[in-house]
């Protein structure tokens, strides 16, 4: 029997959105197995603690089939050697994401020359989405749904419910 493909998305999720959603029901349609590799140690500061990633990673794909969910510290080659991955997968929703994501795959190969990128696009109604403004949006009290699942909405409102600003 052949070896089941498996890929990796790595990011973090800080938090997982419906276009991180669209990008792994798309991977899966093309690979056996996702490994959603969430970065433990990002260069930017979460407002989610890593276990929080997590279990909501956990939970708004439970049922999917294929679908694990891995936290990773140190290089992305290493950790895709470790879980014996394939490929990377990445969402690219505008021009503006290509020239990181070129040059991150690029140096991806140079470190391991296996290891190959594969870019997804998620639906159209998702290509403005990103983490970052969900928080934001949130935060000031404005309407997310349809961009995060209700358990994501939850604990954002939570967190920033229990936030105090100076
Ligand atoms: P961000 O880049 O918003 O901080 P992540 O690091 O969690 O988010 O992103 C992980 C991966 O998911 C990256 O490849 C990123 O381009 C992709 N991604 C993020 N948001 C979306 C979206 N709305 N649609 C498709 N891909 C996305």
């Amino acid at each position: 029997m052949n070896r089941q493909r498996r890929a990796v998305y790595p990011g973090t999720f800080d938090p997982i959105t419906n276009g991180h959603l669209d990008i792994i029901h798309r991977a899966l349609a093309v690979f056996d197995c996702v490994t959603v590799a969430v970065i433990s140690n990002p260069a930017k500061k979460a407002l989610l603690a890593l276990p929080e990633r997590m279990a909501l990673i956990r939970r708004v794909t439970h049922g999917l089939r294929g679908v694990e969910v891995a936290s990773f510290d140190g290089l992305l080659v290493d950790f895709l050697r470790t879980v014996r991955g394939d490929v990377v997968i990445r969402g690219l929703r505008a021009i503006s994401d290509f020239e990181y994501e070129f040059q991150m795959a690029l140096m991806n190969r140079r470190l391991n020359r296996h290891a190959e990128t594969v870019f997804m696009m998620p639906d159209e109604k998702y290509t403005y989405l990103s983490s970052s403004l969900v928080k934001e949006v949130v935060r000031f009290g404005g309407q997310v749904r349809g961009l995060v699942t209700p358990p994501v909405e939850r604990v954002l409102k939570e967190k920033f419910r229990k936030a105090v600003y100076f």
